[in-house]
């Protein structure tokens, strides 16, 4: 890949488009502008730009098309599979100050928004009104932008699908510059190729978004948790998929094991109450009529402790526990972070009903491989996020074991019908395991998909294909 090296002049026209302000060259950038949230995929870009107008990403991009220079979108950064690293140099293209929130429609019940716009913004001004934007990522300051890129997922996933159910129209701009729509307010669309549904989830390689519209529902009325608890990891995954079998679907079921418990709990410097059990599932339960939500609650509690093993149930119902609960549940992956040197990290998404047998393989592996390796799940969807914690380990041991176990663990995991990433995206960091999942036809038709998009592959190159 022959970039050209930026020089005087290209950072000249960056100025006289965007201004001084927006730019930062070579040594002015930041190191927080080298990496992601993983920490383990570095490089710096040769100008970092704000952007705040579409006009100006246009600009941006028929300049870099035509002098051959790369370019890579970042939202907050908090990715975990070093997809806004800019591995080439070239422009770093910063959507985070596009953060307006520009038109909530109550009838067509949708919300247009900059990529900018963070996750919390959303649902402060949406719930406000009494509106729902269901998807929940547990990072609330990524952008919508990033959220969409990726595909994020969240604990609400069980019952209201990803990111990706929840966008109806985007605006992007091609890697030459020119600005398309793709679908809009309309709730359904069956008009030609979903090159929408491909933008999404694409990580910043095949269009930068500069504008979504996303769909709300009615906010449900009212929420329930329950945590319960039982006696060994095994009960507690398989009551899983029993319990969305057996009764109505859940709005989150996540699976919680004793050690990442005390590892939040020690971060966080608080407790949850009932903090003594080996496994736990937190499930909640949504909906507006307050009878209906008590009845789902009272069958779900019979079922886990008449036909589950379950040891107890615990109700999540004031204010006061819920967050004390999930905010330990949340605090999980910076606490296992916090515990630690560095982390490598494996997201992957299996049919529920083999997740216990995989996780069981992956204790396994972190005793022959001699490393922590502590995990946590949103185990309604099968989505198991897995971290290799480095701890005193040498560098050339700590590589060593990360690339063989992953190797391992992914083997496993397709074998049990698992993908790489369920949620976190492919990146950089998880390319090899996904080319060795999907085989060199489905490899082709991407790179082929890829090179439609951007011919000259100046859009985030080197990740995903
Ligand atoms: C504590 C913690 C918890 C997390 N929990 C979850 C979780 O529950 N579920 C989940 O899915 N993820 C989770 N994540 C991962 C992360 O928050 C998501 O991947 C998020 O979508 C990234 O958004 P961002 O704005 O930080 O994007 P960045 O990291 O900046 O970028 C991510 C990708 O999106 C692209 N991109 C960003 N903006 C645009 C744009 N405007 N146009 C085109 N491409 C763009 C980038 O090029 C890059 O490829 C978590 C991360 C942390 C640190």
């Amino acid at each position: 890949m022959n970039y050209k090296k930026m020089d005087q002049s290209d950072f000249s026209y960056l100025k006289s488009l965007v201004g001084n302000e927006q730019i930062r060259i070579h040594n002015e950038i930041e190191k927080d502008f080298s990496h992601d949230e993983l920490g383990t995929v570095f490089g710096f870009p040769e100008a970092h730009v704000t952007v705040i107008e579409k006009s100006h990403i246009q600009a941006i991009m028929k300049y870099a098309y035509q002098e051959n220079i790369p370019v890579t979108v970042r939202g907050s950064g908090t990715g975990l599979v070093g997809a806004c690293v800019p591995l080439y140099g070239g422009i770093l293209l910063d959507t985070s100050k596009m953060n307006r929130i520009i038109e909530l429609d109550k009838t067509n019940l949708t919300l247009r928004v900059e990529p900018g716009v963070l996750l919390l913004d959303i649902y402060e001004c949406v719930e406000k009104e009494g509106l729902f934007y269901a998807p929940d990522p547990g990072e609330k300051t990524a952008t919508i932008g990033g959220n969409i890129s990726t595909n994020a997922g969240g604990m609400r996933a069980v019952k209201y699908g990803v990111t990706r159910d929840w966008v109806r129209g985007l605006e992007v701009i091609t890697p030459d510059g020119e600005l398309i729509t793709l679908g809009g307010k309309v709730v359904k669309n069956s008009t030609g190729y979903a090159l929408k549904d491909l933008i999404i989830g694409s990580e910043g390689t095949l269009g930068i978004i500069v504008e979504a519209t996303l769909k709300l529902i009615p906010k449900p009325k009212k929420t329930i948790s329950l945590l319960v608890p039982f006696k060994n990891r095994e009960d507690a995954i398989s009551a899983a998929p029993r319990l969305i079998m057996d009764h109505v679907i859940p709005t989150a079921v996540e699976f919680l094991e004793k050690q990442s418990l005390q590892y939040s709990e020690e971060f966080l410097g608080k407790k949850i109450p009932h903090n003594n059990f080996e496994a736990y599932l937190l499930i909640s339960y949504d909906g507006n009529n307050e009878q209906a939500i008590q009845e789902d609650i009272e069958i779900a509690s019979s079922l886990c402790v008449n036909q589950y093993n379950a040891i107890d149930v615990f109700l999540v119902d004031t204010e006061e526990r819920r967050t004390s609960v999930w905010n330990v549940r949340g605090g999980f992956l910076e606490a296992i972070k916090s515990s630690t040197s560095e982390i490598d990290e494996c997201d992957v998404v299996l049919p529920r009903s083999n997740i216990g047998a995989f996780l069981e393989y992956v204790r396994e592996l972190s005793q022959t491989l001699d490393i922590r390796i502590p995990y946590f799940g949103h185990v309604g969807d099968g989505n198991l996020h897995i971290y290799f914690c480095k701890d005193d380990l040498t560098d050339d041991m700590w590589k060593e074991k990360v690339n063989k176990g992953f190797s391992l663990m992914y083997d496993k995991a397709f074998t049990y019908g698992g993908l790489v990433s369920g949620e976190h995206g492919i990146g950089f960091a998880k390319r090899e395991y996904m080319v060795k999942l999907l085989g060199k036809k489905q490899l082709e038709m991407m790179k082929g998909i890829k090179k439609t998009f951007d011919p000259k592959n100046i859009l985030n190159p080197g990740k995903v294909v």
